[in-house]
C-alpha cells in the first residue's frame, strides 16, 4: 500500500494539470451553518486544496440562528447557480433543521457530496477510501469487509459501495455484542472503523494477519488528533490517523467536483 500523503498529493498534481490543460473554471461553494472548531478546522483543508488544484473556493458562512426556510432557498439558489459547478453542505447543522430536508434538495447536479439519495456520486470518506484501494489494485471481489458504525456519512455509504465491489459486507454498531464483534473482526480482510472513540480496536482482538484497516476516526485528546485505533494493530495495513482517511476524504471532494463537472456537460 503506497504512503497516504504521498499518494494524494500526486493525485492532486495530476488533478491540477488535467484542470490547467483543458482551461476549466471550476467553482465550489462551502455553506457553513455552524462555528464548530472541528467544521471550521476541515473547511480551511478543504478550502487550501481547492486553492492548490486550481479550483476557485467560496465559503459562505452563516450564523447558527439560520432558519431551515432561509438555508433551503440559499440551496435552491445555489442549485441554479450556472457559476458554481458544486456545492456542499458542510454537517452538522444546528438541531432546528432538519438534515435530511437539506439534503434532499440539494440538485443531484450540484451534490459533491454525494448526499442526495438519488445522487451517482459516492460520499466523500467511502469513496476515498475505495479510490485508494482501487488505486493500489485491491481485490475486492469475495473479500470479507467489516464497517464498524452506521451513521448516514460514512458507515452506511461505505458498505453500500463495497457490496457494490462484490465483497461480503457485515455492518456491526452500538448494539453489537463483544462476542460478535470479536468473531467479525477474526474474519474479515477489510476493516472500516468509524466510531469515534480512541483505542476502539486494539490488538486485544485477534485479526486476521494479512488484514488490512482503515481507520476514519478523528477524536482530540489533549490538542492531539488520534483515530479510533491503537497504534501497531497486527494487521498487513493500518491507515495513519493524522494523515490518513482524513487526506483520502479530502482528495475525493476534488474527485468528486470534478465528476459533478463531467456530468454536467
Ligand atoms: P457517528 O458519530 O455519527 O456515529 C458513530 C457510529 O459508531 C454509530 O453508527 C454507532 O452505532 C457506532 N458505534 C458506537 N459505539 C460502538 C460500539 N461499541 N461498537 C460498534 N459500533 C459503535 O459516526 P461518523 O459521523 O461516521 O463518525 C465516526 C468517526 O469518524 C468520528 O470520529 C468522526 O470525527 C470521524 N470522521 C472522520 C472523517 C474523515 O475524513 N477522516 C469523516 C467523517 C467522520
Amino acid at each position: 500500500m503506497q504512503e497516504i500523503k504521498e499518494y494524494v498529493a500526486k493525485k492532486k498534481l495530476t488533478i491540477s494539470h488535467f484542470i490547467l490543460e483543458n482551461k476549466l473554471k471550476l467553482k465550489l461553494v462551502i455553506v457553513q451553518v455552524n462555528d464548530d472548531p472541528a467544521s471550521n478546522s476541515y473547511i480551511k483543508g478543504k478550502l487550501k486544496d481547492l486553492n492548490e488544484v486550481g479550483i476557485e473556493g467560496e465559503l459562505i458562512k452563516l450564523p447558527s440562528e439560520t432558519t431551515q426556510n432561509e438555508l433551503l432557498s440559499l440551496v435552491n439558489k445555489l442549485n441554479k447557480d450556472n457559476s458554481v459547478t458544486g456545492f456542499i453542505v458542510q454537517m452538522p447543522l444546528p438541531n432546528h433543521i432538519d438534515e435530511n430536508i437539506i439534503k434532499e434538495n440539494i440538485s443531484i447536479t450540484k451534490d459533491v457530496d454525494g448526499f442526495n439519495l438519488l445522487s451517482k456520486i459516492n460520499p466523500a470518506t467511502p469513496n476515498g477510501i475505495v479510490t485508494f484501494l482501487k488505486d493500489n489494485q485491491y481485490d475486492f471481489t469475495s473479500k470479507n469487509a467489516l464497517v464498524i458504525g452506521r451513521s448516514n456519512i460514512v458507515g452506511k455509504p461505505m458498505a453500500k459501495l463495497l457490496l457494490s465491489l462484490n465483497m461480503n459486507v457485515t455492518v456491526v454498531h452500538s448494539f453489537t455484542k463483544k462476542d460478535d464483534l470479536s468473531y467479525y473482526i477474526k474474519n474479515a480482510d477489510l476493516i472500516i472503523v468509524a466510531v469515534g472513540k480512541p483505542n476502539f480496536l486494539t490488538n486485544e482482538f485477534i485479526f486476521k494477519k494479512d488484514a488490512i484497516v482503515f481507520d476514519v476516526g478523528i477524536n482530540r485528546i489533549d490538542g492531539h488528533l488520534v483515530g479510533d485505533c491503537e497504534k501497531n494493530l497486527k494487521v498487513s495495513y493500518q491507515s495513519p490517523v493524522p494523515g490518513g482517511v482524513g487526506l483520502l476524504t479530502r482528495l475525493s471532494l476534488l474527485l468528486n467536483l470534478l465528476e459533478v463537472y463531467r456530468n454536467g456537460i
